[in-house]
């Protein structure tokens, strides 16, 4: 076991906010500790694992569940990790190991629009930012550069420099799909951190769509390699450190954290500085557990805002057969997609959504689909083959409002190390409600256009998670109704800082993780710049 247990700047969660973060401040000269809960496992284990999964279809799989440092698990059956008490069940899906979630993500990197930051004061609902999108813009491109990303000029959101990376090209999906939809509807090239051309050391992508759960060559940015390169620039890691508490003085600063390893043998950590970056869920459940007599209702939670807000993109979906073989299945999974639906005045009245285009292979439903039909033999051989190369699904991320009520608590629960899970209540409202009609209507449209049969629309108030947890640590100016200041420094605890999707304010209709990255490295900035002024 290691024993390093102080550092200027202490990391907890090496996923790829914190690693970001981390990498930045190291290769200022600090020196940084990064906990994380999690193992260190390779890209070629993972592969491997998956490659023997039964699971084809769940992006967990290949992913290992520790007693000691769990995650919620939904196959074959759901662990129940997260405790349920809302309408709806918040389906989160997260990994805890070294490099965190992104592990088996798209790596969809859009930014924000500029009107996401406003949409108080510009359509009467959500809430404001404390910062503005141009604010951000040099932290988006920054994050954009190390990561490697790519996608169209028309997606509304300004850029004061060029894409650093040249889209992967389209694939015949990709193509006959955006020829069929014109001009109605415009098919664009998702923002995405996957390579076109060798570059950080890591290959072109070779269109193998296997992107979820996992890349098999690292074409793709994730969390795993920002931590690679976080080590690289000096950061110490420490991994299967399970950080169950902080302490804090008489002012509120915080002192230490403590962590068990996995034989729950207890540490302790001080530092100067200390980041909280263990993902909008598990953050929020470490604030909570670390309350103390002065700080009763948990640590940040002074305005009792705490694990609120909590938004994600609730989801809806449609399948249909098109007219004539797309061949979905060759090239990345998640290509491009719809944006038109995104911003406008009707904001003030139903939620927006982007409808994204899935290229993944449809071979798997369709057979499931096929021999539960009945079929088999050469018939079934053939159907495949005919089905597979027409079927298309897509699906939306429409924007969900903060709403305190929406929240994450403690269980009584507790897991191997006695800690409680998460427990989470979650609705949806009929501002997303009134979204899904007009979703509706644009698929029927698209599938029309498509010349479509065998039209299967999700079920009717069924909504999907798409992951992108937001909301529960809100930054904001004023301290009663947010938890973290503009840069992500919490309102009650002067050396506390928080980083990751929670900090955002709302959620959007793009995938958040690029706008959590850029906020991360802009708090880098903010602690640099507190270290040198002190
Ligand atoms: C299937 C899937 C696909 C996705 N696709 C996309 C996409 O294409 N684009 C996009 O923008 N987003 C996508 N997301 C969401 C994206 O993965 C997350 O937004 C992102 O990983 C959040 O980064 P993070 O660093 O804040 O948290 P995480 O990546 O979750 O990392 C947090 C880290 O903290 C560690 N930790 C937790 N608790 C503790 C503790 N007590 N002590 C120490 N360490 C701790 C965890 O082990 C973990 O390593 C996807 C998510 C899923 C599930
Ligand atoms: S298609 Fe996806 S999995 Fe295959 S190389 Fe490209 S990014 Fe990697």
């Amino acid at each position: 076991m290691n024993t390093i247990n102080s550092a200027d700047i202490c990391v907890i969660g090496g996923g790829i906010c914190g690693a970001l973060l981390a990498r930045k401040l190291a290769l200022a000269g600090s020196s940084v500790l990064m906990l994380e809960s999690g193992p260190r496992v390779g890209r070629g284990e993972l592969v491997e694992r998956y490659r023997h999964s039964a699971f084809k279809s769940d992006f967990m799989a290949p992913y290992p569940f520790s007693e000691m440092s769990p995650h919620p698990v939904f196959t074959p059956e759901a662990n129940k990790y997260i405790e349920q008490v809302g309408p709806h069940a918040f389906q989160a899906q997260y990994i805890r190991m070294l490099g965190g979630t992104s592990w088996h993500w798209a790596a969809q990197m859009w930014r924000y629009l500029p009107s996401d930051f406003k949409t108080q004061s510009l359509y009467g609902v959500g809430k404001d930012w404390p910062i503005s999108y141009e604010e951000l813009e040099p932290y988006y491109y920054e994050a954009e550069v190390i990561s490697g990303v790519g996608g169209s000029l028309e997606t509304g959101s300004p850029r004061s420099q060029p894409f650093p990376m040249e889209p992967v090209p389209a694939s015949y999906f990709q193509q006959r799909v955006t020829e069929r939809l014109a001009p109605d509807f415009k098919v664009l090239d998702d923002c995405t951190a996957r390579n076109s051309r060798s570059f950080d050391g890591r290959p072109a992508c070779c269109g193998n769509n296997n992107c979820m759960p996992v890349c098999p060559i690292d074409a793709q940015y994730h969390g795993g390699i920002a931590a690679t390169s976080a080590e690289k620039a000096g950061v110490h890691t420490i991994t299967e450190a399970v950080v169950y508490k902080l302490e804090h003085d008489d002012q509120g600063a915080i002192t230490a954290v403590n962590y068990y390893d996995w034989n729950k043998t207890s540490h302790r950590v001080t530092a100067k500085t200390f980041v909280i970056a263990a993902n909008a869920i598990e953050s929020v459940k470490l604030l909570l557990m670390s309350a103390s007599p002065k700080f009763p209702n948990g640590l940040a939670n002074r305005s009792d805002q705490m694990g609120r807000n909590l938004c994600d993109h609730p989801a809806i979906g449609v399948t249909f057969d098109v007219d004539e073989p797309i061949w979905p299945g060759r090239g990345p999974v998640s290509p491009c997609s719809i944006g038109q639906f995104r911003d406008g005045d009707f904001r003030r009245e139903h939620a927006p959504f982007r409808i994204d285009i899935s290229n993944s292979s449809q071979v798997a439903s369709v057979t499931k689909e096929l021999i539960g039909a009945g079929y088999y033999g050469v018939k079934l051989e053939g159907s495949i083959r005919d089905r597979a190369s027409r079927r298309m699904s897509i699906k939306n991320a429409l924007e969900q409002l903060p709403d305190p009520d929406n929240r994450v608590t403690l269980s009584d629960k507790k897991d191997a190390l006695g800690l409680p899970t998460p427990r989470i209540y979650w609705d949806i409202d009929d501002y997303v409600k009134k979204g899904t009609v007009e979703t509706r209507k644009r698929y029927d449209e698209i599938a029309k256009q498509l010349g479509a049969t065998n039209i299967k629309h999700s079920k009717e108030g069924a909504f999907s998670n798409r992951q992108h947890i937001t909301g529960t640590l809100s930054m904001g100016k004023d301290e009663k109704n947010s938890v973290t200041d503009p840069f992500g420094r919490a309102h009650d605890h002067p050396n506390l800082y928080m980083v990751g999707t929670g900090v955002m304010p709302t959620v959007g209709t793009c995938n958040v993780t690029l706008t959590a990255v850029a906020l991360a490295l802009r708090t880098a900035d903010k602690i640099l710049s507190e270290a040198r002024h002190a």
